[in-house]
């Protein structure tokens, strides 16, 4: 079955919207099998992030991530990677569709409550980043 790493926001931790937010999640029939809340640093955002280095809005991005406490996810399904997306909605909550947890959720483009991996290369990573080998079941 597929995994892929989801990351619950500062945006989104600060406005206690954890529980609303899984519950999209869950009701997607995703399954969340590694969960913790932490709080990055600034490099280790950067780190996290580093395919966006070279984007005008890197530091912003890294900043924001860093700025207050996030929730790591690791979901489980069939396509849990293409359906993570399609529950989190479009990058920008203006162009997002009804029901999807950014266009009910995200203040902007930037605080945008949630991150989903995009490729199966990237979700091998992400999870690799952020859980070792024992906290996966
Ligand atoms: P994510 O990777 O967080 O799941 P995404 O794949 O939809 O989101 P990316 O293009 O990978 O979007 O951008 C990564 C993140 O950078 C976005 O989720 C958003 O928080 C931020 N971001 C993207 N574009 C902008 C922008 N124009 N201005 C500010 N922040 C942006
Ligand atoms: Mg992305």
């Amino acid at each position: 079955v597929e995994r892929t790493l989801s990351i619950i926001k500062p945006d989104a931790t600060k406005r206690n919207l954890t529980g609303k937010i899984v519950a999209k999640f869950e009701d997607a029939g995703l399954r969340v099998v590694a969960s913790k809340r932490i709080h990055l640093s600034d490099k280790q955002a950067g780190a996290f992030y580093a395919e966006h280095s070279e984007r005008p809005f890197y530091g912003e991005l890294c900043a924001f991530m860093a700025s207050e406490p996030v929730v790591v996810q690791v979901l489980e399904g069939e396509g849990a990677i293409a359906k993570n997306r399609e529950v989190m909605g479009a990058t920008d909550p203006a162009q997002a569709d009804a029901g999807t947890i950014r266009k009910e959720f995200a203040l902007s483009k930037g605080e945008n409550s949630v991150h989903g991996s995009d490729s199966e290369a990237s979700a091998a990573r992400e999870i690799a980043f952020f859980f070792s080998g024992l906290e996966l079941v």
